[in-house]
């Protein structure tokens, strides 16, 4: 191995007292510390707004003088010197979980690919929900101590950015990422010159350069072809996520599965389990296959041990999401590798092969549900789904038995908890409350939290989000390119008093995120109403591709413009994880109504329940493991409906039952000098109670390390590698 050099850029001026925010900025643990944050956005708050909440472009613009006032500043130095001194001892700390359960497999480790990662607005190289999973699956295994090294791309054109036209059309600007303004350390060697892999496509080879990005303690790697070696094509081939080429969505499965491998035998790390979150990159597995009989193994006895550590997490059961391509690319890209394998063509096709309605594809979850020992679902129900869907890879198996278990996924509560709700728990639970987020004990403390200051933080939060809105509307405004009505679409006439409902996810048609308009006039009636209005705001991107998707956004758009809607349902353009952030700590309700039995879990209703914000939704995905009857609401019935315009039907009726009936008097009721009824804070405290400890990260990655990890890490595999 090649010694490589890894030099963090610190080309800031700054003064010396200070100094080290120019490290701080390259390690992305402040996204998780309020005081860190706080020590950024203390330099300048307007800029550290306008900057996106990017560290390093904040203080690449950061004036001298400016410096030199807060470097003078004691309170500000205070902060500081706490802030290093927490940063050191996280860095330091070494009796983790991880290592105080596992102390004889501190050595092994875990390599985690995926598509994307969805670690902070600042680093936009995701489009969704995968994406912040990863990101916070990697987070988590910081705070745990888990040995695991995250490996997937940095995108020079990020996903996109969305901008709604006035008639409600969503048009998409790509940008181009400042990569130089990214918290990436380049992987350089003795010559300083980028170290890279290569992979294999049809008539050249293909070259990545590696960059590495700190995220606590543990590292992640993102490949780039965007360098000389290659062709003026190749260089764009990482330039954007999920691309409707499927000559270029395979190439980037090859480089991702292939070049990831590489790159991490290039780096020197012999990772014992190997996690694929979601099918992309599957093509591992050959990779590693291949490894294994150049060193002698015959194919079956290196797909034994590679299968036995592999680990694949399913992440949907649309068709649509699935991903797979023609027989005929198989042969284009990968006529090699069968050779290499010693199979067949009709083997190797057989690796992947799922036959269905329209034709016979080669299908990367198919490849990996077989050659990997451990498979899960990311919920229950999705587990169920899931079994169904792929039984067909195990006939004679019985539906219940397919080796497909679940875990339900997370989020990393310390990211996605507002500062303010985090100092009220501060100063209520046991001082190390945040080492024990899935233990549910710890959350009984909630009872002893007065009601008046839950409802201060949450109202707090609600005004934040009102002001947000509104900075958004007037940059928007000012730009010269919108009209009047987008402004008010934009949200300027919110009120922080009225009961406000939030709805932001990917505009896919399952997600049905225009439900609630299904009956405009009844809404319209509650919207209005004049002693307990409601007001509504949407946020949310289709693919590009997706031509239904952005009709649906049209239509929310259009009630946004609505005179009749009274500036009380608002779309909120270029959904990001700033804006999610704001949203689920802000809003008073989460409303979600995917079509069943589609939403393998959601997240986005986990991080709002953290924040006292009161989920309101469809019992699928994660929901129907969180619904306990008085911890929220949920909408429609657990049937089968064989009638989508039925099951819509239904559904939005009793959604406006529902708001009618329950939500929007509960939160009416009683109103004394702005505090909302007893039983409304009550079910904040409820819903929190029983939703934060069970959808933390902390709970999901014990799970993951207990029942898919550690399988793989024990002596089974140790003999046969050896
Ligand atoms: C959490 C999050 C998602 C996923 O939310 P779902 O409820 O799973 O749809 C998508 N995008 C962003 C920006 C998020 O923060």
């Amino acid at each position: 191995m090649a010694s490589i050099q890894r030099i963090i850029p610190n080309n800031f001026n700054l003064p010396a007292r200070i100094e080290r925010l120019g490290e701080l900025v390259y390690n992305l643990w402040w996204v998780w510390n309020p005081q860190a944050r706080a020590l950024f956005s203390n330099i300048e708050p307007q800029r550290w707004d306008e900057v996106n909440h990017n560290p390093v472009t904040l203080l690449k613009q950061s004036d001298r003088a400016r410096l030199n006032a807060v470097a003078d500043h004691p309170d500000y130095l205070d902060l500081y010197d706490s802030v290093m001194d927490q940063f050191d001892r996280y860095l330091e700390k070494n009796d983790t979980w991880f290592v105080t359960t596992y102390p004889d497999l501190v050595s092994k480790s875990i390599a985690y690919f995926s598509f994307e990662f969805g670690l902070h607005e600042s680093l936009p190289v995701y489009a969704g929900g995968l994406g912040v999973l990863s990101g916070d699956h990697l987070k988590e295994s910081s705070d745990l101590g888990i040995p695991l090294t995250g490996i997937g791309f940095i995108y020079h054109q990020g996903y996109f950015m969305q901008h709604i036209t006035e008639d409600g059309w969503q048009n998409t600007a790509n940008y181009t990422l400042a990569l130089d303004e990214m918290p990436l350390i380049p992987l350089l060697d003795e010559q300083r010159v980028p170290v890279m892999i290569s992979v294999d496509l049809p008539g050249r080879k293909v070259f990545a350069r590696i960059w590495e990005v700190h995220v606590g303690r543990r590292l992640l790697y993102l490949l780039d072809s965007d360098v000389e070696a290659n062709s003026p094509n190749d260089r764009q081939l990482t330039a954007r996520l999920y691309s409707s080429d499927l000559d270029v969505r395979i190439s980037q499965e090859i480089l991702l599965g292939i070049g990831g491998v590489k790159a991490l035998n290039l780096l020197g790390l012999e990772p014992t389990i190997w996690h694929m979150n979601e099918g992309h990159s599957a093509f591992l597995i050959l990779e590693r296959i291949r490894a294994a009989m150049q060193n002698g193994l015959t194919y079956e006895a290196a797909s034994q041990m590679v299968a036995r550590t592999d680990v694949f997490t399913t992440h949907t059961p649309v068709p649509a999401g699935l991903d797979q391509v023609p027989l005929w690319m198989i042969d284009k890209y990968l006529a090699h590798l069968w050779d290499d394998l010693k199979l067949t063509r009709d083997a190797f096709i057989d690796l992947g092969r799922h036959q269905q309605a329209w034709g016979e594809n080669f299908s990367m979850p198919v490849l990996a549900l077989k050659l990997s020992e451990q498979r899960n679902a990311v919920s229950e129900m999705h587990g169920k789904v899931s079994r169904k869907m792929w039984q067909f890879l195990w006939p004679g198996v019985a539906e219940k038995d397919v080796p497909v278990t679940h875990v339900t996924n997370g989020v990393h509560s310390l990211s996605w908890m507002s500062g303010q709700m985090r100092a009220l728990l501060d100063r209520h639970f046991p001082a190390d409350w945040m080492e024990h987020i899935d233990d549910a004990e710890i959350w009984e403390g909630l009872e002893k939290i007065p009601d008046q200051e839950l409802w201060q933080v949450h109202q707090n939060l609600k005004d934040d989000l009102i002001r947000f809105v509104s900075r958004r509307a007037r940059r928007s405004w000012v730009t010269g390119q919108y009209h009047p009505v987008q402004v008010i679409a934009g949200g300027v006439l919110l009120n922080s008093q009225v009961l406000t409902i939030g709805v932001a996810r990917r505009f896919a048609t399952y997600k049905r995120s225009n439900l609630i308009l299904q009956d405009y006039e009844r809404l319209l009636k509650i919207i209005n109403d004049r002693e307990m209005p409601l007001q509504i705001i949407f946020a949310g991107k289709a693919h590009p591709a997706d031509e239904p998707g952005k009709l649906i956004i049209q239509q929310v758009y259009r009630a946004a413009k609505d005179a009749r809607t009274a500036g009380r349902i608002v779309f909120l353009e270029d959904y990001d994880m700033n804006v999610a952030r704001h949203l689920v700590q802000g809003v008073d309700i989460w409303l979600n109504t995917p079509r069943r039995p589609n939403e393998a879990s959601g997240t986005s209703g986990m991080k709002a329940a953290m924040n006292g914000v009161l989920n309101f939704s469809v019992r699928d995905g994660w929901w129907c493991e969180g619904y306990n009857g008085e911890n929220g609401w949920k909408i429609g019935k657990e049937t089968e409906y064989h009638d989508a315009a039925e099951e819509d039907r239904d559904d939005s009726a009793d959604i406006y039952e529902t708001l009618e009936y329950e939500i929007v008097p509960l939160f009416y009721k009683n109103r004394r000098a702005e505090l909302p009824s007893d039983e409304w804070i009550k079910m904040m405290k409820e819903s929190i109670r029983t939703l934060a400890p069970q959808f933390s990260t902390m709970r999901m990655l014990k799970e993951y390390v207990h029942r898919l990890y550690i399988p793989g890490m024990t002596e089974k595999t140790d003999k046969i590698a050896g």
